[in-house]
């Protein structure tokens, strides 16, 4: 299959990993900024492919992992009212807030679907309408003009019963925000291919300029993230920092005009909590005052949220590429994808999920015996 099986050769891998023996001198940190390519970085033993001057760190590219445990908690209370019908893609329905998770709503009678389209939620509203349908929309620039599409779509329709409870983060100020944290160790990162193929990447010029740091926008397959760490590498050995492109294929300068266009349309650019790292501030998106009946943060009141993390869990530096998932005590022991404790073990696509996926809490063990 032309753009799938040239990425996943072997043979030509094995040709790009000599490329970054030749190339790399000293040690450089790079940061994966996308949870898929942390995902495929770990299936396909990556890291372990790569000479030993070069450590990758995994970045806040989980829309799951980082959606706020208050914000969790306020999608369950408000999927147990009996007027609502409460919408979310599957990977949602098992997060866990501090009292249990979706399923868990659902079996005590709330009315909890999933939905494979926000705009499934507006054929819902239109069904029931004398009930209120929310769709929790969570996610990064990708899943943004959707959601967007939703509620502009609602709007010409005239439904007042269909609302977004939005919880949408953006990555140019995560990726600041990492670079300006105490003890930051990226030197580099691999830039996120799809929220590129939305976004395009003019956005990363000034990050990469004034951080003197590169960003390389790289695809998900083994050839595509083993391109992107050459590419990097490359730029730092020879002192430049630049925003090159890896994955021309899906990505350019400009990305989705039109997608971009609905997005500033419908969303207006506000301060997000990240779960597990705190508030960033213009991290992410709320919807426009034009849209604010479509709100079901403005609809919803929702009081008295109280959460706390487990004290164990280093998820934060996780997400900040300043420790790994093996460095955590509760891995792979009181953390588990069945027991998560923490941001980046409740989504598949976390560093922690994606680690005990592929058997690394096993590596670990063998270590230690
Ligand atoms: S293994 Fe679990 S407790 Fe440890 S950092 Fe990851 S999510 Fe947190």
């Amino acid at each position: 299959m032309k753009y799938l099986d040239e990425y996943r050769d072997d043979r030509i891998a094995k040709k790009v990993v000599d490329e970054i023996r030749r190339t790399v001198t000293r040690p450089w940190v790079i940061m994966e900024v996308c949870g898929g390519q942390t995902h495929s970085i770990v299936k396909y033993g990556i890291d372990y492919l790569l000479p030993p001057e070069i450590e990758l760190v995994h970045g806040p590219g989980c829309p799951v992992c980082v959606t706020p445990l208050d914000m969790i908690d306020r999608a369950h209370a408000i999927a147990r009212r009996p007027d609502v019908i409460f919408c979310s893609f599957g990977d949602m329905l098992r997060v866990p807030g501090s009292e249990g998770d979706l399923f868990q709503v659902r079996a005590a009678g709330g009315n909890v679907r999933i939905v494979y389209s926000p705009m499934d939620c507006l054929k819902i509203a239109q069904e029931n309408p004398e009930m209120k349908v929310v769709f929790f929309a969570i996610g990064f620039e990708t899943t943004a003009p959707a959601n967007a599409m939703a509620v502009f779509q609602a709007k010409a329709l005239g439904l007042r019963n269909f609302s977004l409870l939005v919880s949408h983060v953006v990555v140019p100020p995560s990726m600041t925000g990492i670079l300006q944290s105490p003890g930051n160790r990226v030197q580099g990162f691999l830039g996120p291919g799809h929220v590129c193929a939305v976004m395009g990447w003019s956005e990363y010029e000034p990050i990469a300029a004034r951080y003197g740091t590169p960003i390389v926008i790289t695809g998900f397959e083994p050839v595509d993230l083993l391109e992107g760490i050459l590419l990097t590498v490359r730029q730092l050995e020879q002192g430049r920092a630049e925003v090159e492109n890896q994955y021309p294929r899906a990505v350019s300068r400009e990305g989705n005009v039109a997608a971009r266009r609905r997005i500033a349309q419908v969303f207006d650019i506000a301060d997000r909590s990240w779960r597990g790292i705190g508030i960033i501030p213009k991290s992410g998106y709320k919807l426009a005052y034009a849209f604010r009946e479509y709100d079901a943060d403005h609809i919803f009141e929702v009081q008295h949220i109280r959460t706390r993390e487990p004290e164990i869990c280093i998820s934060g530096q996780v997400l900040r590429g300043l420790k790994k998932p093996v460095d955590c005590p509760a891995f792979g022991t009181q953390c588990s994808p069945q027991t998560p404790l923490g941001a980046t073990m409740v989504s598949a696509e976390g560093a922690c999920a994606a680690y005990y996926n592929y058997g690394r809490h096993l590596v670990s063990l063998e270590a230690e015996a």
